[in-house]
């Protein structure tokens, strides 16, 4: 079947039948969606005003006062019910992420596997929420951190993580006690509405076992960005997690700050791998083709600058080269495609521009091309290109947001760390290796500037269990594993007198 023939409308009628979510959320309203795998519509729905979100902000605030109270094993206990309920929603929410956002299957389903993993680790942390005991000098007094839950979280996603992302922030701000209000991404409300729906679920069955979840505790904002802007500005919203564009960070975290609320930023990234002289080059030309082409090279992990040591160099890039006019394209819902569409003509647009600038730049191109055009004239398929350039110019230093993988040589392993770091964005980042030395150094403190800095690994696919972020333009936020949990708390120090004097800390006397 070709592509503009396939019905994906009708495939997402039956999602959200089986959901049990009316077609009026999602039909005859004013934001269209449409798939990027055939270009045609699949939902129009309704958006929410200015106005209306301000109150949807003001009753968030309200049930996050509501929910603070509950203990934290209990609110815990609501999250591992919204992990049952993906668990039994993962196939058709996977699909959905596919139609909506053209992810192939393997990677729709493992964004909502990304959801459950998450919700485990919240589950856990429930239990886990813990403060210090710390010395304190006065006698007959005791010192200790406690944490509190913080307010109505503010969660903005990006399209290419349209789910996973949302779970990241939310598992871990409802364990923590608070309530959460997401404006998802224009262009993929569709997935955003079924997760809501998967997370209503959960919390009827939670009310119905006898919890006490009020009924505002997840809120969804379907609107463009001057909803996300509503959201920002709204004095009861403490913490806004926003993932997108760096452009979006430079207008979000000002905004923030001017009124001293928090922001997780999770912006654009360029990423980047060192292929040394001694790595495995079997091993690494997997990583490479995985990290750099997969999703299309939507993701903000996605590889898009290689610099391979001159002495391997012949033996890698023609192979990878290969790889690249041999992979397959097409419909993310057949099995065996690879590389599924991007998300709209804008971000074919600057993918062509990109590629016009690097050939420029003295660099060469091989792939690049729209493909299967003939089938689906509104979907945009590219081949995945890469490109060889003789140095690090020209829009090598700029993160497109399409499937361009530059490729330098360098000589030292000094010149190759300089170069890798001589980008605004701080992400991801990999050496291919098997010296150790090598790798130590580039884990260490005069290595990778990244937030994430990988051994043998591309810098694409990261586990739930440890933070998420980067650094300089990438915003510096992190979230999801390890103490990720603290940005949603707000941390106490409280010092009890048990005595009958009062000593004053370092000694200061005031006797009246
Ligand atoms: P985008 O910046 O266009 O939009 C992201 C979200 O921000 C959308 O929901 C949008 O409505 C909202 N938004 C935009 N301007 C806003 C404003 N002024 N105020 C409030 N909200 C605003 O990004 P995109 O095209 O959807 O996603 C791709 C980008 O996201 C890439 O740069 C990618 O690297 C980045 N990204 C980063 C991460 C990360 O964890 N670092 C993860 C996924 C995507």
């Amino acid at each position: 079947m070709t592509l503009a023939k396939l019905d994906l409308a009708a495939e997402v009628d039956k999602i959200f039948a089986d959901l049990g979510v009316a077609s009026d959320k999602y039909r005859g309203g004013t934001l269209t969606v449409r798939s990027p795998i055939s270009g045609t519509e699949i939902g129009k729905l309704p958006e929410i005003s200015a106005t209306e979100a301000k109150k949807a902000i003001d009753a968030a605030h309200e049930a996050f006062l509501e929910w603070r109270l509950v203990p934290a094993p209990k609110r815990g206990e609501l999250i591992r019910l919204l992990g049952e309920e993906l668990r039994a929603g993962k196939a058709a929410l996977g699909r959905l992420v596919s139609i909506e956002v053209g992810k192939v299957t393997s990677e729709g389903l493992g964004e909502v596997q990304e959801m459950i993993d998450i919700c485990d680790f919240a589950v856990g942390l429930s239990r886990q929420l813990y403060g210090l005991t710390i010395a304190t000098e006065r006698s007959e007094h005791r010192m200790m951190e406690t944490w509190h839950p913080l307010g109505a979280i503010g969660i903005i996603s990006a399209f290419n993580f349209p789910v996973a992302v949302w779970s990241w922030n939310a598992a871990l701000a409802i364990v923590c006690g608070n309530s959460t209000i997401w404006k998802p991404s224009e262009k993929t409300p569709l997935t955003a509405l079924a997760t809501q729906a998967i997370f209503d679920k959960a919390l009827a069955r939670y009310n119905a076992d006898g919890g006490k979840a009020p009924k505002n505790l997840s809120t969804l904002l379907i609107g463009g960005r001057e909803i996300g802007e509503v959201m920002v500005d709204h004095e009861k919203v403490p913490l806004v997690s926003a993932t997108g564009s760096t452009r979006m960070g430079r207008e979000v975290g000002p905004k923030l700050a001017q009124r001293f609320a928090r922001s997780i930023l999770e912006l654009g990234g360029n990423n980047a791998a060192i292929v040394t002289p001694t790595a495995d080059l079997d091993l690494t030309l997997r990583g490479v083709a995985f990290s750099a082409m997969g999703t299309a090279g939507q993701r903000c992990t996605t590889l898009r600058r290689l610099f391979v040591h001159d002495s391997v160099y012949d033996a890698l890039v023609p192979r990878l080269s290969k790889a690249y006019q041999s992979v397959t394209i097409g419909s993310p819902l057949t099995d065996g495609n690879l590389v599924g569409p991007l998300i709209d003509k804008q971000a074919f647009d600057k993918m062509q521009a990109a590629l016009d600038a690097a050939k420029a730049a003295g660099g060469t191109v091989v792939g690049g091309e729209r493909v299967l055009d003939g089938e689906a004239a509104d979907a945009y398929y590219v081949r995945p290109a890469i490109v060889e350039m003789p140095a690090q110019t020209g829009p090598v230093k700029d993160e497109t947001f399409a499937p361009i993988l530059y490729v330098m040589k360098y000589s030292t392993f000094d010149e190759a760390l300089a170069l890798h770091n001589d980008v605004p964005q701080g992400l991801s980042s990999s050496i291919f290796t098997n010296d150790m030395r090598e790798a130590e150094t580039f884990v260490s403190a005069r290595g990778s500037d990244c937030g994430i800095a990988n051994v043998n690994i591309g810098p694409s696919g990261a586990e739930i269990g440890g933070a998420f972020g980067g650094e300089k333009e990438t915003g510096g936020g992190r979230e999801s594993g390890s103490d990720a949990w603290r940005a949603y708390m707000r941390r106490a120090t409280n010092t009890l007198n048990y005595g009958r004097t009062l000593p004053l800390a370092q000694g200061v006397k005031f006797d009246i």
